[in-house]
């Protein structure tokens, strides 16, 4: 694996292996990589694409300074983990390199409805600075296809809706690839590794909520299912941030389920210092036929 720093390095070699007919596959992260990132590897790497990842810890998408603080960096361990994969380059900028005049200089972008609910919602602040640095990080690595993860549903169809803006729909194709979870159900999160181990053995109910919300789908209403998901969160020691569904689509937030379109169930939550989200696309219910 090459690793480089500076754009203009990476650029270079990555316009050599262009005209050498390589496709580029691009894996933006922000390190404490674990299996869920490694699978976004190894799609792009099943894609037969020159294997692009960033770490990158962006200060402008933390709206909580602590939270960006008290990110956890790994920087070898990830190293070791993404020659073991077969990545073929590591991106690895300092702030300077993203940022050479300033955060404020940067492109802002809209996203309208999107960025007023849930994580916009909760996280003021955070969808404008995931625009900024994936389209500078796009600037830099030119790739043909990106891959990210449903994991972070709300972002996904934020790059959905940069790639419209930018006029980039037609050069780069955004691949969302399923959430890797450990055997409880949580999704692998870099946050994880911050959970206490009681809290790490509670984490695991976030997943049976919305596994729940999906097979109570054509025996209750939302809100009654929503108010049991809340009690037993809470029971938990969990202080839920929203607990959602909407139309998996446009993310229209729903009132209840609705046979028309495919719908996904989010939830956001605390648990003592560490904020985890979570969701799942509702599949299979007869309320969806
Ligand atoms: P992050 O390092 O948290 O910014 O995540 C980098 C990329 O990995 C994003 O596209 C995430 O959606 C994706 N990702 C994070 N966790 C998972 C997971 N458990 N399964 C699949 N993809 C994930």
């Amino acid at each position: 694996m090459v690793i480089f720093k500076k754009t203009a390095d990476l650029q270079q070699y990555i316009t050599s292996e262009r005209i050498a007919g390589r496709n580029i596959g691009f894996i933006p992260t922000m390190g404490a990589l674990h299996a869920g990132h490694i699978s976004l590897i190894n799609t792009a790497l099943n894609n037969k694409d020159l294997v692009v990842c960033s770490i990158f810890v962006n200060p402008t998408q933390f709206n909580d300074k602590k939270d960006y603080e008290k990110y956890p960096v790994t920087v070898n361990e990830d190293i070791g983990m993404l020659v073991e994969a077969g990545c073929d380059v590591l991106f690895l900028p300092g702030i300077e390199e993203i940022y050479p005049e300033g955060t404020d200089k940067s492109p802002v972008f809209d996203f309208g409805y999107l960025d007023t609910i849930l994580e916009g919602a909760q996280r003021p602040g955070h969808f404008k600075g995931v625009g900024q640095v994936v389209s500078l990080l796009f600037d830099a690595v030119h790739p043909q296809n990106v891959y990210m993860g449903q994991k972070d549903y709300q972002q996904c169809m934020v790059i959905k809706k940069l790639l419209a803006i930018t006029g980039l729909q037609d050069k780069i194709r955004l691949h969302i690839c399923p959430t890797v979870r450990e055997a409880d159900g949580l999704a692998m999160s870099s946050r994880n590794r911050r959970l206490t181990e009681p809290q790490r053995m509670l984490a695991g109910c976030i997943y049976q909520c919305l596994v729940s919300i999906e097979s109570k789908a054509d025996t209750a209403t939302f809100e009654v299912v929503k108010k049991e998901c809340t009690d037993l969160l809470a029971a938990k020691g969990f202080i839920p941030e929203y607990i959602a569904l909407a139309n998996a689509d446009d993310l229209t937030l729903l009132n209840n389920y609705t046979p028309a379109p495919p719908m996904v169930a989010l939830i956001a939550v605390r648990l003592g210092e560490v904020r985890l989200i979570d969701n799942l696309v509702l599949n299979n219910t007869s309320t969806q036929a």
